[in-house]
């Protein structure tokens, strides 16, 4: 996993849409990123679209691969 949604998150559902793999689910409160699902956004230029969406700092981050 690579990419994680805080608990920053207020669900405002901006990221959702924005994947192009359909890797961000709804929670309850919390959104998720399925980890076996995301990419990192590796084959989009411009890198990852959930990031740039998101209007809460720090909801979604980037952790470094284990
Ligand atoms: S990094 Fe890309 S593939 Fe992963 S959740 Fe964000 S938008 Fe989706
Ligand atoms: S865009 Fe950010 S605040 Fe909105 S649902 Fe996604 S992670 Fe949460």
């Amino acid at each position: 996993m690579a990419f994680q949604i805080t608990d920053r998150c207020t669900a405002c559902d901006a990221c959702r849409p924005a994947c192009p793999v359909t890797a961000v689910e709804k929670g309850s409160p919390l959104y998720a990123i399925k980890a076996d699902v995301c990419n990192d956004c590796s084959d989009v230029l411009g890198g990852p679209r959930c990031i740039p969406v998101c209007p809460e700092a720090g909801a979604i981050i980037h952790l470094p691969k284990a």
